[in-house]
């Protein structure tokens, strides 16, 4: 709706005493716009592939400690970037994987901000105790709508349409269980050249689920689930589920956060738990709230909660790089798994997660 409409609309709501029963939405979670709402779906407003590369090699230029590397190209030759803080490679290290669904782009919006704050004086000290590796993007010809198969379909505005798949039209998610030489080519890079070169010991992988997610009667911001394939080391599980802990003990603290357990699968081709199996490394998939864009309307979500969303990001990747710095995530209390309920959905919805 166009500025101009609403002004009138509303002048004329006014004129009829009306004002107090217009339906105006907020953007606070469980009770925030639902994806058919009035407001627009608009994707121009989210970082291109372009500005996201200009914008990290900027902060690399501003700061002494961010090193970019390009770990392999994309299907349409896209590089495929990661930055790195490495102070001391005996550290502990956590690797952050945005997008690896094309669709899913919020979080690499969040995890691109917290690059700059590490660069300030907010992290001080941090980055002598841990090292922090961050893949945003892995699928950028998605995340451009660069793709061989039709978007005609999909509902958002703006100049791109964004995909879960590559540009083959495969989930970059549903790969880990191959063998490394047979992936599709961002999956290859991400293994090739990060999982099999650095020694990595915690892994979260960010995505975005559908909107009507809920846990006791509320939308939930997000869900969060550890590796279940029974053929993972349990001591990797344990640490997935400290992992878990220190999220969900952050996001539980916002005004705005609410988390549910994430229903997954225990299938080896998922990152959560095919990277779990073949590297030990502690991993937790958090799933937030709405897509970017699909062709599936309940799927996407309105902008209005794009804010929260984005703080959502950094204070998972804020939280866990502290926690694993002072070592507090040794010692947090993982028992709210046990209680921890499923997600519902207050809608039916096509089940495509992950
Ligand atoms: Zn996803």
């Amino acid at each position: 709706m166009s500025k101009k409409i609403l002004t009138v609309s509303l002048a004329s709501a006014m004129a009829f005493g009306a004002l107090a029963t217009a339906a105006i939405p907020v953007g606070a979670v469980g009770n925030g716009p639902n994806y058919n709402g009035n407001e627009s779906i608009r994707t121009s407003m989210l970082i291109t592939y372009d500005e996201m590369v200009d914008y990290l090699k900027k902060q690399e230029k501003m700061q002494e400690a961010l090193e970019l590397e390009v770990i392999g190209q994309t299907v349409k030759g896209r590089d495929i970037y990661l930055a790195k803080y490495i102070s001391n490679p005996a550290n502990p290290t956590i690797l952050f994987l945005t997008q690896q669904h094309g669709n899913e782009q919020l979080a690499t919006e969040g995890a691109l901000e917290f690059i700059k704050h590490l660069g300030t004086g907010k992290t001080k000290g941090v980055l002598e105790n841990v090292n922090v590796l961050i893949v945003p993007m892995q699928n950028a010809d998605g995340a451009m709508g660069d793709v061989n198969f039709s978007t005609e379909n999909y509902v958002a505005d703006g100049g791109r349409h964004l995909t879960r798949t590559n540009a083959n039209n495969f989930d970059l998610n549903r790969e880990h269980d191959k063998e490394v030489s047979s992936m599709q080519p961002e999956a290859y890079a991400l293994h090739k050249n990060v999982l099999e070169k650095y020694d990595i010991d915690y892994l979260i992988d960010l995505h975005h689920q559908g909107t009507q997610s809920e846990i006791n009667g509320k939308y939930v911001s997000g869900s969060i689930l550890y590796p279940t394939n029974s053929s993972i080391n349990p001591e990797v599980v344990e640490n997935s589920k400290k992992l878990g802990a220190v999220v969900y003990h952050e996001i539980e603290s916002k005004g705005w956060g609410h988390l549910g357990k994430y229903n997954g699968g225990t299938g080896l081709n998922i990152g959560r738990n095919g990277i779990a199996e073949r590297y030990d490394i502690a991993t937790l998939l958090f799933e937030m709230r709405g897509m970017s864009d699909h062709s599936y309307e309940p799927y996407v979500l309105g902008q209005k909660s794009n804010g929260y969303l984005i703080k959502q990001s950094i204070a998972t990747l804020d939280s866990t790089v502290r926690a694993i710095a002072d070592g507090s995530i040794e010692s947090v209390d993982t028992s709210f798994w046990e209680i921890l309920p499923f997600q519902t959905n207050r809608i039916a919805e096509e089940e495509e997660g992950e």
